[in-house]
């Protein structure tokens, strides 16, 4: 079997399709899979092995045998535990080929073969009767089948389906059940990842102000879920206006419906403020008293129990539709509508009649109208609203632009076209595809700017003199951004772009940003070396298998390339000083050969080297950059803050060195190599 796979060429900056063997979709799954994350996550595992126990007892405590039907089991491991509890069978059901393998394996070494059976299908397609896939129903259901939105990963039809037709009535669930919270905050930084705040220019005869179409102002944005890691959000950056609530809660050991509802809860806030944004996080109970109880709530909640890291359950941000100003004590109902897979929320201010107006609330899943939340994600709208970094291009900008220049800019969804017309720049086009400029035509015409920004639907390669008015560009200027950027490195394609016009600039063209570098440091994680770490046993139970599987997968193709995260919710300490490894003059074009580095990196501070962090920094103007990557690092200590709009590249070492002894620093040796033909940079470290 072929597998077409979608990737990014840095080179064109668009998608292009490769075909893949069976193999690559396989590996991908595994090697940038969370079950690694699952079988460090302690606190989970301990629950649940409580939670199963318990009901392992309470079904032989009625003289029953205990038949588990284990819904998802991955590596089999709440198989097995149901069967160390002393479960009389086990059904194991896993729908992806290579884990119900891996699970085969992994029952096997541990020694329970003839109590849990495997079977590689999806609960939906699982028979019962004698020569079905189940002998009988089973009387304990156990499942994780959770996301950071409780939901998403289909567990409602899932359980739907399991009631009727696999499981006992009045069945034992582990968990038994799941609560969903939520708080109502004011946060200028969470509701910026939703909406454009207007942007001030100061121009010699006052001040310009770029202001969001009213479609924008409205539009209920995107519905795909907002997980984050909310612990790294310091608590200054949003102010709780409501306790924390109840929303709604789901008993997996009865029927469970899937088709969309709503819940409803009565809120008053504890102080006034603006309603923007709800946070949200659930816990699970793993037995019916509730003594088991396992949460993802964030710091503020339960500040004095220590809380465990996950990456496979975050907190969720949710966006109202729009912001409401709210006064302590007033009377709000706070809607939560669902589908099968997800959540979105509205609130109300409490009305004489609200009650017989209840059904108003279920209100269709957002859908955005303004097209701007299709082509600005999160980050990006935080990234435009980011004054600071607005300020420095401004700033490089008024250095480089005169009345009489040609500017064209090159980036996806960028104001630097609005910004370059405000400063005065005689003519100013914007190069874009076509998707980027329907969304644009909104904003420029809410702002009268449609006669001043000319926007061109063309590829860099087939921009024509007439798109220029015949004029050579005095100015070219990107941020720069592209959609398709996975990696930091990727944006260079304005670098590409920029080769591609290079017939139209004129002699004494200013680009801007004039280069750009690549930046390196050593790391030690506090946390996140754990998706990447082999576990070797997990509450007793071996699943090295496990671990052989994703080193495969990890060495399959992955293994000399680095992969994005967003470093501000992983913190890390710097192990070395940040260097300068590459540099990318984009007043000249790319060129033919490769570009390498060689070097080796000192070991200042004592740690676990997990990896390098690499970013690139964007040079606009003389002594102005922007730093995608490292915005500062503090003291002695190391502690590093990442910029908060952007993924950093990250290179996980196949071993961790420790390093101690500070008078005679390690090295770790390193080697870079951007090949031009294809826009990679490939990277090997030796410690
Ligand atoms: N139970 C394991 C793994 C949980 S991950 C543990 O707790 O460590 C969830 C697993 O469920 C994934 O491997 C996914 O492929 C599988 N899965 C999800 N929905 C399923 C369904 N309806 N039927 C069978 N497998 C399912």
């Amino acid at each position: 079997m072929k597998t077409f796979c979608g990737r990014a060429n840095p080179t064109t900056g668009s998608m292009e399709w490769f075909e893949e063997g069976e193999d690559y979709d396989y590996h991908q799954e595994i090697a940038r899979s969370r079950y690694a994350d699952m079988l460090h996550d302690k606190d989970r595992n301990v629950k649940y092995y409580q939670g199963i126990c318990a009901a392992v007892s309470r079904v032989k405590e009625r003289g029953e045998k205990a038949i588990v039907l284990d819904i998802g089991t991955g590596t089999g491991l709440l198989s097995m535990m149901a069967a160390s509890a002393g479960a009389d069978f086990c059904y194991a059901i896993e729908v992806f080929k290579p884990m119900a393998n891996a699970a085969v394996k992994i029952v096997e070494k541990n020694g329970f073969s003839d109590k849990i059976k495997v079977i590689n299908k999806h609960s939906t397609e699982v028979t019962v009767g004698p020569d079905g896939d189940m002998q009988c129903r089973a009387n304990i259901l156990v499942t994780e089948l959770f996301d950071t939105e409780l939901i998403g990963e289909g567990a409602l039809p899932t359980y739907e389906h399991a009631h009727k037709y696999l499981v006992q009535e009045g069945c034992e669930a582990v968990p038994h059940r799941a609560t969903v919270y939520v708080q109502l905050v004011e946060s200028k930084r969470m509701w910026s990842w939703k909406k454009l705040f207007p942007v001030h220019v100061e121009v010699e005869d006052g001040e310009k102000i770029l202001v969001p179409p009213s479609e924008m102002e409205n539009c209920p944005g995107v519905p795909s879920v907002c997980d984050i890691q909310l612990n790294q959000m310091p608590s200054s950056d949003f102010t709780t206006l409501s306790d924390v609530v109840t929303m709604f809660s789901v008993d997996f050991s009865k029927p469970v419906q899937s088709a969309s509802t709503y819940y409803r809860v009565q809120l008053e806030p504890v102080r006034s403020g603006k309603a923007q944004i709800v946070l949200s996080w659930w816990d699970i109970d793993m037995d019916p008293s509730g003594m088991i109880n396992c949460t993802m709530a964030p710091y503020w909640v339960k500040p004095t129990s220590a809380l465990q890291w996950r990456d496979h359950w975050m907190q969720c941000v949710y966006f109202l539709p729009r912001e409401e100003t709210v006064l302590q004590g007033e009377k709000l109902y706070l809607a939560a509508c669902r589908d099968e897979y997800s959540v979105w929320y509205h609130l109300q201010k409490a009305r004489a009649d609200e009650e017989e107006h209840k059904a108003a609330v279920c209100v269709e899943s957002p859908v955005c109208r303004c097209r701007a939340h299709l082509l600005w994600n999160r980050p990006r709208f935080g990234e435009l609203n980011d004054q600071n970094r607005t300020r420095q291009y401004i700033k490089s900008l008024r250095k480089v632009l005169k009345t009489d220049s040609v500017c064209l800019c090159i980036s996806d969804g960028s104001l630097l076209p609005v910004l370059a017309h405000y400063l005065g720049a005689k003519q100013v086009q914007y190069l874009v595809l076509f998707f980027i400029s329907l969304h644009f035509s909104l904003l420029f015409k809410a702002n009268h700017l449609e006669d001043k920004i000319k926007i061109i639907e063309a590829r860099p390669e087939l921009l024509k003199p007439s798109h220029l008015k015949d004029k050579k560009i005095s100015v070219l200027v990107g941020e720069p951004f592209f959609t398709t950027s996975l990696l930091p490195w990727h944006n260079l394609y304005f670098w590409y772009a920029r080769t591609a016009v290079n017939t139209h600039l004129a002699s004494s063209v200013t680009v801007l940003p004039q280069s750009a570098s690549l930046h390196m440091m050593i790391v030690e994680f506090q946390d996140l070396w754990r998706i990447r770490s082999p576990c070797g046993t997990c509450e007793g139970f071996d699943v090295q298998t496990m671990d052989d599987m994703i080193k495969d997968s990890l060495n399959f193709r992955e293994s000399k390339e680095a992969e994005p995260h967003p470093l501000w919710e992983y913190p890390c300490k710097s192990l070395s000083d940040p260097e300068e490894v590459l540099t990318f003059d984009f007043t000249k074009t790319v060129p033919q050969h490769c570009l390498s580095t060689e070097g080796s990196v000192k070991l200042l501070r004592k740690g676990r080297s997990h990896g390098a962090v690499l970013w690139m920094e964007y040079h606009l103007a003389a002594d102005i950059s922007v730093s995608t990557g490292l915005m500062q690092m503090s003291n002695e200590k190391g502690n590093c803050e990442w910029n908060p709009h952007c993924k950093q590249a990250v290179y996980f070492f196949s071993s961790v060195i420790e390093s101690e002894i500070l008078s005679d620093p390690t090295a770790v040796t390193y080697a870079i190599n951007f090949d031009p033909k294809t826009g990679e940079i490939a990277m090997d470290f030796k410690l």
